[in-house]
């Protein structure tokens, strides 16, 4: 079922009683959700991941805005009509019910035509607890259960009615990293055997990367970027983005544009063709930088760390942004960096450069360092 959040705005009264002001918890999102795609909403604490999949289950209403399933305009339905599964953080199981009975719950609360009969209700729930591998498990009791096989029987629970829209809000956030890797190649799995159109809530950029179709990047209620996981990380709008994808994170420093080159500090990285001369953050990647001893770009030598496949280089720079500056190299371009220096070439295409007022990206051709290296 395709999805469409046409201007949707969510604002809340102020909490803080001196202040007249009012929270914009979502601030005008519109965007169309492909039929049977997996949606990674992500973003920091706050940013308002909770109040749009809120909207889209109906249990919060909009300020403005509309949210159509498929044809239907879905605004004002009572969230019980809706036909969405949701699955929570905390599970929020039933305690004194088996995981059957948990299972059963959602159908045995359907009225008139839509009841099944009593077989037909099993059969259903077996079928989902199947195919969330809990069906060994279907006498125990939430507290009987680890963690991770709360979060299926929750699932199982969700999927039961067969929703036209699945809606999961950080559900792996409550597991330990193990299970947490493991369930999110489940999730990415029953959601590609099902074709249910999806929308997963994470903080965590490592998560929406690896199970999404598509991610939506969002900042104070604001959604910053919209596309492919990758896509988002190799050509992000902006310095917000550039951050919070990657790990580890990108290096940020301070740099110029002048005469069409660009400085950090003394040193010339590269010709950025068509950018006026000005101020700017320069986001290099740490798969960005390649190890020479005559290098464009040179750093005070931290540590070296040896990664197995690859070599991490740690650094530092007056111009950085944070203490430290991180460069994955691929060991076997490992190179003499015993020296108090390390200096490194930049790979063009994992250097992006931002304005430095508003952040907001600054496109450039380059052919490389240029003819005066
Ligand atoms: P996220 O899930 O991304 O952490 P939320 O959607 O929960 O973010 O919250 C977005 C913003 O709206 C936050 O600033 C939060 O404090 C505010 N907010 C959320 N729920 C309410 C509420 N019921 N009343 C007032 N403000 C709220
Ligand atoms: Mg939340």
């Amino acid at each position: 079922m395709k999805v469409v959040l046409q201007n949707l705005t969510k604002k809340y009264p102020s909490r803080n009683k001196n202040s007249r002001g009012e929270v914009v918890a979502v601030n005008d999102f519109s965007f169309e959700i492909p039929d049977g795609q997996l949606i990674g909403l992500l973003g920091p604490s706050g940013c308002g991941k909770s109040t749009t999949l809120n909207l889209l289950s109906g249990l919060q209403k909009p300020t403005s805005g509309r949210i159509f399933f498929g044809d239907d305009d879905v605004t004002r339905l009572p969230a019980e009509k809706r036909g969405v599964g949701v699955v929570f953080q905390n599970y929020a199981l039933y305690p004194h019910l088996t995981v059957l009975q948990n299972i059963l719950f959602p159908l045995q609360n359907l009225k008139g035509k839509d009841r099944l009969s009593k077989s037909a209700m099993l059969e259903k729930a077996n079928e989902v607890a199947r195919l969330v591998q809990i069906d060994g498990l279907m006498d125990r009791r939430p507290s009987e259960l680890s963690g991770g096989q709360q979060q299926r029987v929750a699932i199982a629970r969700a999927l039961v009615k067969m929703p036209r829209i699945l809606l999961m809000d950080e559900p792996l956030s409550n597991l330990d990293a193990r299970l947490r890797l493991q369930t999110r190649e489940e999730i990415r799995r029953i959601q590609r055997e099902t074709k249910i159109t999806t929308v997963f809530v994470t903080h965590d950029q490592d998560e929406a990367m690896s199970i999404s179709d598509m991610i939506v990047v969002m900042k104070d209620g604001v959604v910053q970027q919209i596309g492919k996981p990758q896509e988002v990380y190799d050509d992000p709008v902006n310095l917000f983005v550039a951050k919070f994808l990657g790990t580890p994170p990108i290096n940020v420093f301070r740099g110029s544009v002048r005469g069409g080159r660009l400085y950090i500090g003394e040193d010339v990285l590269l010709r950025v063709n068509g950018v006026p001369d000005q101020q700017v953050f320069v986001g290099i990647r740490p798969e960005g930088f390649v190890l020479n001893d005559r290098g464009a770009f040179g750093c005070a030598l931290g540590r070296v760390e040896v990664m197995g496949r690859d070599i991490s280089v740690v650094a530092a720079h007056p111009n950085a942004e944070s203490p430290t500056v991180r460069a994955i190299i691929s060991a076997e371009n490992r190179a003499n960096v015993a020296a108090g220096e390390v200096r490194f070439d930049v790979k063009p295409g994992k250097v992006f450069l931002f304005n430095q007022a508003t952040q907001e990206r600054i496109r450039f051709k380059t052919d490389g360092r240029g003819s005066d290296t």
